[in-house]
């Protein structure tokens, strides 16, 4: 037995004993309070069916790209991990193994937010004491393999423990939400909701572009042959959605640019992109007018709109062959808002009835751009750190860099944008400490009151997420 708790009371609070007392103090007010997730990659299977997890390794490491990137850096190869081959290949099935492979390195993920999330769910949700590794592994699997068969672990009883008052996943327009469906019509009160993310149908170089515009117009009954009829298609998916829940789009695209095309360019674009004829360019720009075609809608029908752009996808072509996207190979690249935004912010930047939440995974843009952007157009609000950057100094760099700027009051809150549903707890606790470290070190520094950090913290934790996308 090891003496060390593996997640400490005083985790990422400062170290100095007077701003720790008040960061305590801030904290305990904040830590307790519900989990609101506006944007995440859960599965909405898990809560329709609410079967068991099936173990331990298929929970906790299958899923995590954050998990087999550090691992596949290292030699490891992924069929070793379980992870799926495009071609059907052989993979390692057994969840023992793959868990004592994972245990194994597990030494790799010190100073990574990947182990404070997992100590955090290995003590608080599991129970463990125990430091996992190579010699802990087949002990610790036993008693999560014992949990997961037990009533208090189905995927509804998690959700409740984990005071999870609403829970968005990201969905294709194409998806029937089935699931959803099945969650609301079960009687169960948790609050699973979907969000509109269309990139497979507005990317001309997505995969299966043509025929995804195709299903659209068999889904809608609009001719998405034509442009207005694919817009059309749009307008009437978005707002199933919406009646399924939805308060918000996602927009996952290589850049942040937008541009505000006439409408008879955009349609001989659009003619272009369903020819299969786009160059890059010419894709870029269908994307941009996209994005501005979507604000016009969220204008209308009051989806949030979130725009996540500058990941590099499947930087990695072999990975990518191998195992498809999504799998830890995709790279951050150099972002640019203020040229890119403009057409988009000519038209609607000044709408204080729409709201578009910019996220980035270049730290650069923080204090030159995304702040100041955020800090003046009534559209424009900055997400929290994400990614790459959702992670201690992630925090501390943001709030430090946006704050002066951009307010509190111009940013939504914490999203943890995770597909690793037992790490739900843990990302939001990281957030409310590390946001309660950052207002003690200001109370401290007598640059606001206490009374006043004790309602930023709640807003921080809670309020800013609700009231942004409207949950
Ligand atoms: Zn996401």
């Amino acid at each position: 037995m090891s003496d060390t708790p593996l997640f400490h009371a005083d985790t990422l609070l400062p170290r100095d004993p007077a701003t720790r007392k008040i960061a305590r103090e801030l904290y305990e007010t904040v830590c307790g309070l519900p989990i609101v997730s506006p944007h995440g990659h859960t599965d909405a299977r898990w809560f329709a069916d609410n079967e068991a997890f099936r173990d331990p390794a298929r929970l906790l490491i299958v899923p995590d790209h954050y998990v087999y990137r550090m691992l596949y850096s290292q030699g490891v190869p992924m069929e070793d991990l379980g992870v799926a081959r495009v071609d059907g290949g052989p993979t390692e099935s057994d969840p023992r193994k793959i868990w004592r492979l994972f245990a194994a390195h597990y030494h790799l993920f010190r100073a990574t937010p990947t182990q404070l999330w997992f100590d955090y769910t290995l003590q608080n949700v599991f129970g463990i004491t125990e430091p996992l590794s190579a010699q802990s592994a087949d002990a610790i699997y036993d008693v999560i393999d014992a949990a997961l068969k037990a009533p208090e672990f189905l995927p509804r009883a998690l959700f409740e423990r984990f005071g999870i008052e609403v829970l968005a996943t990201t969905d294709c327009p194409l998806d029937d939400l089935r699931h959803h469906k099945a969650v609301r019509n079960s009687g169960w009160e948790g609050k699973v909701i979907p969000a509109y993310r269309p990139d497979l149908v507005v990317d001309p170089h997505a995969k299966g572009f043509v025929e995804n515009v195709a299903r659209l117009g068999d889904i809608t009954g609009e001719d998405t042959a034509t442009w207005q009829g694919y817009l059309a298609a749009h307008r009437v998916r978005r707002k199933f959605f919406a009646a399924m829940g939805a308060t918000a789009t996602d927009h996952g695209h290589p850049s942040a640019q937008t541009a505000d095309l006439a409408q008879g360019e955009a349609s001989a674009l659009f003619a272009k992109a369903l020819a299969g004829n786009c160059s890059a360019d010419e894709a870029e720009l269908f994307r941009a007018q996209m994005l501005s075609e979507m604000a016009a809608m969220s204008l209308e029908d009051g989806l949030v709109m979130q725009i996540h752009p500058g990941a590099y996808r499947n930087h990695n072509v072999c990975v990518f062959e191998r195992f498809g996207a999504d799998k830890g190979g995709d790279i951050p690249r150099r972002t640019d808002f203020v040229h890119a935004l403009k057409p988009l912010l000519d038209r609607y930047g000044n709408e204080a009835d729409l709201t578009i939440v910019l996220f980035t995974l270049d730290e650069s843009a923080y204090g030159r751009e995304l702040a100041p952007l955020a800090g003046h157009y009534p559209a424009l609000k900055l997400g929290p750190p994400w990614w790459f950057h959702d992670s201690a100094e992630g925090m501390r760099r943001y709030r430090t860099m946006v704050s002066e700027t951009a307010g509190f009051y111009n940013t939504v809150g914490f999203n943890d944008d995770t597909r690793a549903f037992l790490s739900i707890p843990a990302r939001h606790d990281v957030a409310r400490r590390m946001d309660c470290s950052f207002l003690a070190e200001m109370v401290g520094d007598h640059r606001i009151g206490r009374e006043e950090a004790i309602e930023v913290a709640h807003d921080l934790a809670y309020g800013l997420a609700k009231a942004a996308y409207k949950l």
